[in-house]
């Protein structure tokens, strides 16, 4: 099978910004064996799911046998680690393979993961094991799923090597597209290089890529700068409605784009606590959930002050500039926060006591943030199978009916109306922690079925199934608090 017909890459990035990347090709792998294919982001990207499962296939999605056209670069990228600079991080086991323009005209990147050693690889191995890997594609699909920008996974290939960690684990490549994989830290490292005509090229690269429209304002790279902030508002509110602790907001994780990349140590809360951190290295939790909205807009100010001779001459004026956008992140954030809670509560207008009085109440009561949400509409509902079911998580109802009384008051006459749209948007299943421990660890021994029930459920969040109630309900009591490890 020839990759002409099969792939058709661009490769603007590394044309445009070669100081950006170094060229670079993916590690030979022993034997490669396809553990999961995405049908459907095949499709979306125009490719024939079917010539993918060959060996030919294979080959590529490891970064073999690629069209003699390719370019494969390692991306350069600079960024904050947990607060603290580190001026060259980069695609240390991961390639950028090219673009690929979608169905829908869209320019996405095509990007490898544990495909070996790059000179950015610093003390790593460069490669990846198998469970993290199905981690990210399943928190992936889940995240898309879920309405939330996001990387996608396109494949897990199993290399047949083994992956030195804690103990021998068997090693995986990962596929990946997203809309690119520009990062904060990406212009950090262009800023770095102490010419400002690469940031400008970089700023110009990712105008034309992702704010096209930014390039006809009258202060462009000022309309670029807020159009990201405007993103990030976005993004990490959604991230906070549905449950979602990133665990790594470094600036080299934090996509200009607006959609999330770099599933590390991520997971999903269950009871509803603001403090909650899952990373094994996140001692001070400067990544936990209610941190997040903080740190996006920390992560974004590190964005501003590269951007500042772009946005005027004058460094007074630029700066002025930069902070007013920089402060408009809060503005933004919390109008995309109280929006998302208005759906989720099936509201017409936000009310910030009632949204701040339920957050307590479920934080004092340790109660399951989704299973709160979506079981919420089932009082709006008399026939309801489980009608007071959000009630019954409480171990002090009494509490829950003095809320739920102001909340019944502000809702809409058609109450069956309201309860559908509720389910809308609160999902029944999420990837359940213990859940995604057990379909990995079982992938990892060798059985995919587990894990790829578990894709084809949280595909599909919010509507509820038979017999998946083991994917809608917390860890049982008792369970050890969930840790994750990066991968
Ligand atoms: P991450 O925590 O995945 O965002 O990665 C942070 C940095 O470490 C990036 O520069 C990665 O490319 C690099 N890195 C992480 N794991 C490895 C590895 N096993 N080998 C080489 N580089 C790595
Ligand atoms: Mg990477
Ligand atoms: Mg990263």
């Amino acid at each position: 099978v020839s990759a002409g017909p099969l792939l058709q890459f661009d490769h603007s990035y590394a044309r445009e910004l070669p100081r950006l990347s170094v060229p670079w090709t993916a590690a030979p792998v022993p034997s490669p064996a396809l553990l999961v294919l995405n049908e459907e982001l095949a499709g979306e990207l125009g490719l024939d799911d079917e010539a993918l499962r060959t060996p030919a296939g294979v080959a590529l999605l490891v970064g073999a046998g690629l069209p003699e056209d390719a370019r494969p670069v390692a991306q350069a990228y600079a960024g904050h680690q947990f607060g603290a600079y580190q001026p060259r991080l980069g695609d240390g086991r991961a390639l950028l393979l090219g673009e690929l323009v979608d169905r829908r005209g869209q320019r996405r990147d095509l990007h490898l993961k544990g495909s070996g050693r790059t000179p950015f690889a610093r003390g790593g191995d460069g490669k990846a094991a198998v469970g993290p890997m199905l981690r990210e594609y399943v928190m992936g699909e889940a995240m898309h799923a879920l309405g939330v920008p996001t990387s996608r996974a396109l494949a897990v290939v199993a290399t047949g090597d083994q992956v030195v960690r804690e103990t021998l684990l068997p090693g995986a490549v990962l596929a990946r597209v997203a809309a690119s994989h520009l990062r904060v830290g990406t212009f950090q490292y262009a800023a770095a290089a102490g010419d400002p005509a690469l940031v400008r090229q970089l700023a110009d690269h990712a105008i034309a890529r992702h704010f096209p429209d930014a390039a006809e304002a009258a202060d462009p790279y000022l309309e670029f700068y807020r159009q990201v902030v405007d993103a990030q508002a976005s993004l990490v509110a959604r991230w906070m409605l549905v449950g979602f602790v990133h665990g790594v907001m470094n600036t080299d994780n934090t996509t200009i784009s607006g959609e999330t990349i770099d599933y590390g140590p991520c997971a999903f809360i269950d009871a509803y606590d603001p403090a909650a951190v899952f990373s094994s290295i996140d001692h001070g939790g400067r990544y936990a959930y209610r941190n997040q909205p903080g740190i996006a807009q920390w992560n974004l100010a590190r964005l501003g002050e590269v951007l500042l001779p772009l946005i005027d001459d004058d460094v007074d004026a630029a700066v002025g500039a930069a902070t007013e956008v920089v402060i408009s992140f809060v503005e933004r954030y919390e109008g995309y926060w109280a929006d998302g809670m208005v759906a989720k509560l099936g509201l017409e207008a936000p009310d910030a006591s009632l949204f701040r009085d339920l957050l307590a109440l479920l934080h004092a009561q340790h109660v399951d943030f989704t299973r709160f949400f979506r079981t919420l509409s089932s009082h709006l509902r008399p026939d309801h199978p489980h009608r007071g079911q959000a009630r019954s998580l409480f171990t002090e109802p009494e509490a829950f009916d003095a809320w739920s009384a102001r909340w019944e008051a502000l809702l809409p006459p058609d109450r069956h109306a309201v309860a559908a749209a509720m389910d809308r948007v609160n999902p029944v299943y999420i990837p359940r922690n213990h859940v995604v421990e057990d379909a990995l660890a079982a992938a990892t021994a060798g059985d995919m079925a587990p894990f790829h029930r578990l894709v084809e459920v949280v595909s599909q969040p919010f509507v509820e199934r038979e017999g998946l109630d083991r994917y809608a309900e917390p860890a049982p009591a008792g369970s050890r608090p969930h840790v994750t490890y990066c991968g």
